[in-house]
């Protein structure tokens, strides 16, 4: 029997697939802007592991992970580079692809991106709104966080708590466009000059959260498996998923949430973040150490737990990995032959 740690109901639980045999999962992707850094590879070796354990036993695993190329920081990056947002965004998928390879991960079977789905995504957009989930206000689409079901779950929130926060933001321009400060955004109205597509509620481009719920539904199903990513994306944009998703469909989104945990830096450790700027980046990385040190170095540390990243860490990693390559034969020999065991033999029954 296989068990998975759900962050939905905050309890190890037996894993039934939807259909035997098979996986639907989805992971969410980086936004491209930049290369990525330790702490991203980080979510995909975790959830790259986790795929090839499920492969290892014998499932068929569709594995859906998604480019974010646009976004608020694409378009200010290629404001910066000059560069087209496209363009710039293609740039770093190219890098990304690159990186991941360098550190042994599969390939998905497909990585959507946002800019490839609009028409998807407008019509997801224009279901809520003919449901009465959302509304226009002012060239932007917001949903009603507050028709959805147990909104604030997925963080072991509840609403009010969350209208609290919210509320406490400074009001700010998008926060006088919506009925709630707890709404979010589905679809942004284009500001001049800013990339845009044409769209019933008129012209603009779509938010961060819709995208996931539009392609996991689109190409894995209403009902998947798993959903995954770090644990910074519990709240808000996986709640979201699951709002936009479920408001959408009236079918549970995600069967099994996993969320991997930070790489953490400095003696307070600090989550390793594009935003606070310290970060290193996997490109930087590998052109001294070996991807598969670094790889070994995530793998010492189970995967819901954060991790600290030192030097002299990841030079411990280096030396234990030296030390399995060279004196450990019989671990080696040990996975050769389970790997010849016809793979049928393997799924739980
Ligand atoms: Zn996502």
């Amino acid at each position: 029997m296989l068990r998975l740690y759900n962050t939905l109901t905050r309890q190890k639980e037996e894993f039934k697939p939807i259909t035997l045999g098979e996986i639907r999962m989805y992971v969410c992707g980086p936004t491209v802007y930049n290369y990525i850094h330790i702490g991203n590879a980080r979510s995909a070796i975790a959830f790259d592991t986790i795929r090839r354990y499920f492969e290892y036993r014998g499932y068929k695993v569709d594995y859906v992970s998604n480019f974010t190329d646009v976004d608020d920081k694409i378009i200010n990056a290629a404001h910066e580079t000059g560069e087209e947002p496209l363009d710039l965004a293609q740039r770093f998928i190219d890098a990304f692809m690159a990186d991941t390879k360098a550190i042994g991960i599969e390939p998905a079977t497909v990585n959507p991106r946002a800019s490839q789905m609009i028409p998807d995504i407008i019509d997801f957009i224009q279901v809520l709104i003919d449901k009465g989930y959302a509304y226009a206000s002012d060239g932007d689409v917001y949903f009603r966080a507050r028709k959805a079901k147990n909104y604030g779950a997925l963080a072991n929130k509840n609403i009010d708590e969350l209208e609290q926060g919210a509320s406490q933001h400074v009001a700010d321009a998008e926060t006088a466009r919506k009925e709630d400060p707890i709404d979010f955004a589905l679809w942004k109205g284009a500001k001049p000059g800013e990339i845009r597509w044409d769209a019933p509620f008129g012209p603009g481009r779509p938010g961060w959260h819709i995208e996931c719920s539009v392609m996991s539904t689109k190409l894995l199903g209403d009902t998947i498996d798993i959903h995954g990513g770090g644990q910074d994306l519990e709240f808000p944009h996986h709640q979201n998923e699951i709002a936009q998703s479920e408001a959408k469909t009236g079918k549970t989104f995600v069967n099994y949430w996993m969320h991997n945990g930070f790489v953490t830096v400095g003696e307070d450790d600090e989550k390793m973040s594009k935003s606070l700027g310290n970060f290193v980046t996997v490109h930087d990385i590998i052109r001294t150490v070996d991807p598969m040190v670094l790889r070994f170095f995530m793998a010492t540390t189970q995967y819901r737990k954060p991790i600290r990243y030192t030097e002299a860490n990841l030079a411990a990693a280096a030396t234990d990995l030296e030390h399995l390559r060279t004196r450990a034969p019989t671990w080696f020999s040990v996975r050769t032959e389970l790997a010849k065991v016809p793979q049928s033999r393997l799924l739980p029954r």
